[in-house]
């Protein structure tokens, strides 16, 4: 077979921009997925280039001359930007292929914009593509496998990869690392509830713990599982066995039901310096926490105890919160988690809002029948900051002030001020700090202050999300078109609408 150039894009954010925020944060929000297919393919004997797009970057500097196929791995907030990059690569001859959770989730809308797009991948699928691809195959053809890969190259394999990103555009140099796919609870919102749970092989997480201590002085890694620590003694056990403790410093998403105190000194004496628990909802989703039967106020001082606990052995403890459940009415859910800010004074807590990703969960059905999603533009669908379903309780405009009210409690001055004086290690401090100046607290309140006037003074906007119309306003498609920049000519449906129905109306 012909020895193919190909180029793997990253794409992390969704228009160029020069934020400080961004310049700091974004190169560790890298996909582990985009740097193991390029293992794969140079396993096959090709050439692979693997660049990522954090808003810095020159969009001409991601392609290389003479490329045969381009992977590009995309976000749905970012999709608008690949379906313009896939049309311009195709327009040169190159064949695109679209991989990440947009293809997940929008596999029919993003057929019509690359010429394959991808599902699960495991490597058969991708020796099969890289065997029989062709130019131009409109409608692209969605493949996918049945179900995650049961091995994937290591650290070791993907040191190229990571190392460039170190070298080219980091400051934090992290190092991803997974050892599990998907997730035994069953959050209907989360598209990891779909996975089955599996753990990966323990002999390769202690062989690239290994190796990582070789290659760096004191590394830093983020583990990339849906929900680290679901086997928490085999994992620590694997942990322990590879490496000296505090050899390394450890970040990771974890249920507060595997956070029982003996747990977390464990935690605390392997090098773990931020855990992130999700707590989702006072009323709701209250089996990953196992605190029995508790709702409302009953939870919150259980969680807060909980919390607290951890903080007392882990730096930083990001609560990870979701407004726009059905569960949620009246000022209740926002004036409880008030008092956990209250109670948790050195605790970050990150905000989102529910969002509805096509196919990504079955869960989504529910609101498709009940005609409640709104199409807004991909290029808006980050669910820190979109509600894109009709909320159940609440009119749009009760929703967003209650919204930014709590915002705004949690990022006040005094709060900022307790949160910093409350945390006892440095880096921990000024992160916290630099999330609530930007992109975690100030920017959330802007924007979402912004989507609050547009709603007051936008006739299309207040029809468009009670879907009387079926048109995006256009102060929406301005916005895409100045953060695409040179890249919106290239852009094939500048309407940038799409049907909302994908579970219902699927033909895949
Ligand atoms: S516990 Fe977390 S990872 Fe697991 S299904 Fe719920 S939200 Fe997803």
């Amino acid at each position: 077979m012909k020895k193919l150039r190909i180029c793997i894009i990253d794409l992390i954010h969704n228009s160029p921009s020069q934020s400080l925020y961004r310049r700091i944060m974004f190169p560790n929000y890298i996909s582990i997925m985009p740097q193991i297919i390029g293992v794969w393919c140079r396993e096959e004997g090709h050439e692979v280039h693997y660049s990522i797009f954090t808003g810095s970057q020159n969009l001409k500097s991601l392609l290389v001359d003479k490329t045969d196929l381009v992977f590009i791995s995309s976000f749905s907030y970012t999709a608008l930007l690949a379906y313009a990059l896939s049309n311009y690569f195709r327009s040169k001859g190159i064949v695109t292929v679209l991989g990440g959770p947009h293809a997940r989730c929008y596999p029919e809308d993003a057929c019509l914009n690359f010429d394959y797009v991808l599902g699960l991948t495991d490597k058969e699928l991708l020796k099969d593509l890289l065997h029989n691809f062709e130019l131009n195959n409109r409608p692209g053809t969605y493949l996918t496998a049945f179900s995650q890969p049961l091995s994937i190259p290591g650290v070791r394999e993907r040191w190229e990869f990571i190392e460039k990103v170190h070298r080219q555009f980091s400051i934090i140099k992290l190092v991803s690392m997974i050892g599990s796919f998907g997730c035994p609870y069953k959050c209907d919102f989360c598209i990891d509830s779909e996975i089955p749970y599996q753990t990966l092989d323990p002999n390769m997480i202690r062989e690239d713990l290994k190796f990582l201590i070789k290659k760096m002085k004191h590394p830093e890694v983020s583990w990339y599982d849906p929900n680290f620590g679901i086997k928490f003694n085999s994992f620590m056990d694997t942990i322990e066995s590879a490496v000296p403790q505090g050899s390394i410093d450890f970040i990771a998403e974890c249920s507060l039901s595997v956070l029982s105190e003996s747990n977390v000194k464990r935690l605390k004496r392997n090098g773990f310096k931020m855990i992130m628990p999700g707590i989702e909802s006072w009323f709701d989703y209250g089996e990953k926490l196992r605190f029995g039967s508790g709702v409302g106020m009953e939870k919150v001082r259980e969680v807060s105890d909980k919390v607290n606990m951890i903080q007392n052995y882990i730096p930083h403890v990001q609560t990870n919160f979701m407004f726009g459940f059905d569960s949620d009415d009246g000022q209740m859910p926002f004036e409880l988690t008030k008092r956990f800010i209250d109670l948790s004074p050195a605790v970050y807590p990150s905000f989102a809002l529910l969002s509805v990703f096509g196919q990504g969960t079955k869960g989504n059905l529910k609101y498709e029948k009940e005609n409640r999603i709104i199409p807004f533009p991909f290029h808006m669908m980050r669910s820190v900051h979109t509600l894109n379903i009709i909320p159940k309780n609440y009119t749009w405009e009760e929703f967003y002030i209650l919204f930014i009210d709590l915002l705004k409690y949690s990022f006040s001055s005094k709060a900022i001020y307790r949160r910093y004086n409350s945390n006892y290690m440095a880096a921990s401090k000024w992160i916290t700090l630099l999330l609530s100046f930007t992109i975690g607290g100030a920017g959330k309140i802007k924007y979402l202050s912004d989507m609050l006037k547009n709603l007051r003074k936008e006739p299309d906007f207040q029809s468009f999300v009670k879907k009387e119309i079926n048109y995006v306003p256009t102060f929406m498609i301005e916005d895409a078109k100045k953060d695409l920049g040179p890249m919106w000519q290239w852009l094939p449906n500048k309407s940038l609408s799409y049907n909302p129905n994908v579970i219902s109306q699927s033909t895949l």
